[in-house]
């Protein structure tokens, strides 16, 4: 893993994500290294995502300037890095911005798949609006080693996401990519929704898998060295394929009381 600090020239960008105004990433480059990670795409980054990470560290000194002159409005943080990755616990950088946003009590919305964002808890905690999402696709910690090998276990997303709710922090899981399959087998998902109801997230969203262009080729890699047997299967997935998982999901969601909402 190649780690350097780099100077960034802007800490907000404007979002075109629904429900931001600003997305916020303090690192390039992601120590998860998530199989379908979309991110490398989004940037047109070419060097081998999970094996570099950049840290801006010039950026906390630079959003208090940028602060000062922009519109209020909610801030996503982690966009397209993790600004918990394991990295953070060195450079801080992700701590550091917060400060500067709770100055100027901007609302955050915080997705991760690490608990080193308790670390932070007590920040989190004095914003007038703030939420934490975790990303969360199996239950089956062993299957997630394969694909978000640098990332939290299950187990401690879980957790951590019960100890915000218990915070008094809104929290929400975000079930995403469907991997055909991988992390749809249906006591996984059951045993999954149920696993995220105990941990009194407000509600779930989920998104199926989505093979840009440009990932197909390390997405279909990785399935044929991990799951050889399911590689014919991805190159000929039918097309109502995930309507059917959609139906399944919101069923196992209404038995559990669980407010869901898809992305497809
Ligand atoms: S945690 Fe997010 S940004 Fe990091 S590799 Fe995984 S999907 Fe990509």
């Amino acid at each position: 893993m190649k780690i350097s600090t780099v100077s960034c020239k802007t800490a907000l960008t404007p979002s075109r994500l629904g429900g931001y105004d600003y997305a916020l990433n303090p690192y390039r480059g992601c120590q998860h290294g998530c199989t379908y990670c979309y991110a490398p795409y989004v940037l047109r980054e070419k060097r081998r995502w999970g094996e570099f990470v950049e840290a801006r560290d010039n950026l906390p000194r630079l959003l208090s300037k940028e602060l000062r002159r922009k519109a209020k409005g909610v801030v996503g943080i982690s966009t397209v890095t993790d600004a918990y990755q394991p990295v953070e616990k060195r450079f801080e950088i992700t701590r550091l911005a917060l400060e500067q946003l709770q100055r100027y009590d901007f609302p955050v919305c915080i997705q991760t798949k690490s608990s080193l964002v308790l670390r932070d808890l007590d920040l989190i905690q004095s914003f007038s609006q703030k939420e934490v999402g975790f990303t969360v696709t199996t239950i089956d910690d062993e299957m997630r080693q394969r694909y978000e090998p640098g990332a939290s276990s299950v187990e401690e997303r879980l957790s951590a996401l019960e100890s915000l709710a218990d915070a008094g922090i809104d929290t929400w899981a975000f079930l995403g990519p469907i991997m055909p399959y991988i992390t749809d087998r249906n006591d996984d998902i059951e045993a999954l929704i149920a696993g995220l109801k105990k941990s009194k997230i407000h509600y779930l969203m989920v998104d199926r898998l989505n093979i840009k262009q440009g990932m197909r080729p390390r997405l279909l890699d990785f399935v044929k060295i991990e799951f050889p047997e399911l590689e014919e299967m991805y190159r000929t997935l039918p097309a109502d394929y995930f309507e059917e998982v959609k139906l399944e999901i919101k069923k196992l969601c209404k038995d559990q009381e669980l407010k869901v909402e898809f992305c497809y």
